[in-house]
């Protein structure tokens, strides 16, 4: 692709919807018919822990149920294809781009798989549940939550995504509403940056305006065929 050797990548609910993985959906604020007051702020973790362990307990196992798609593994194909610098940052908590085989992953909003002990700031892998109290395998107290960026949280490293950024020749967003700051925010740092920019989305999303190109369908159709595209120039 002319010019371009530094590409960042957004991804976010819907590469993952088609894996049978639904989020946060910003038009009625209902997660897995949850109101996001209530599952997902320091606050509902503080008024009612079990209620937000639980909720959480659930996502995992939702996780670990759903396989990567073609999205997923197209991207996976790019990263390990591509010798210029990627970064993929996700906005979603679960490790399908990984189990599709991508490396140069960023989980900006925490990871369902990922357990913080608020004792001892370990981070674990985490499999199971984390409602019954399980002791922290570091320290061993009981103070495990969710390593998620819940709303009113400030989203991982913010520093290593902007200055992808502003190194960026191409920016890429796919499958997410452009409607959740900070990352609906990326388009317009990278334009910034003189970064050309693409859309791929299954219906154009709020910040459609900023981007060079908006390609409209399924992600599991769009991506594949981009990749297809980026790796023969
Ligand atoms: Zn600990």
């Amino acid at each position: 692709m002319d010019g371009v050797r530094n590409i960042v990548i957004l991804t976010g609910a819907g590469i993952s919807a088609e894996s049978g993985l639904r989020t946060f959906r910003a038009d009625d604020g209902l997660w897995e018919d949850h109101r996001v007051e209530d599952v997902a702020t320091p606050q509902a973790f503080r008024r009612d822990p079990g209620l937000v362990q639980r909720f959480y307990d659930a996502r995992r196992e939702n996780v670990l149920a759903a396989e990567p798609n073609a999205a997923h593994r197209a991207l996976a194909r790019l990263d390990e294809e591509w010798d210029g610098e990627l970064l993929i940052v996700t906005q979603n908590i679960d490790d399908l781009h990984e189990r599709a085989g991508a490396k140069r992953v960023l989980h900006m909003h925490g990871q369902a798989l990922s357990a913080w002990c608020l004792a001892c700031d370990a981070r674990h892998r985490w499999t199971g549940t984390l409602l019954d109290g399980p002791g922290c395998p570091a320290c061993g107290e009981v103070a495990m939550r969710p390593d998620i960026v819940w709303f009113g949280e400030m989203p991982y490293e913010m520093e290593r995504i902007f200055s992808a950024l502003a190194r960026a020749d191409l920016f890429v967003s796919i499958g997410t509403s452009g409607a959740v700051y900070p990352a609906a925010g990326f388009v317009q740092q990278a334009r910034s940056a003189g970064a050309r920019t693409l859309e791929l989305n299954l219906d154009r999303s709020q910040g459609s305006q900023w981007f060079d190109e908006s390609r409209l369908g399924p992600a599991s159709a769009l991506v594949p065929l981009w990749v297809e595209e980026v790796l023969s120039e």
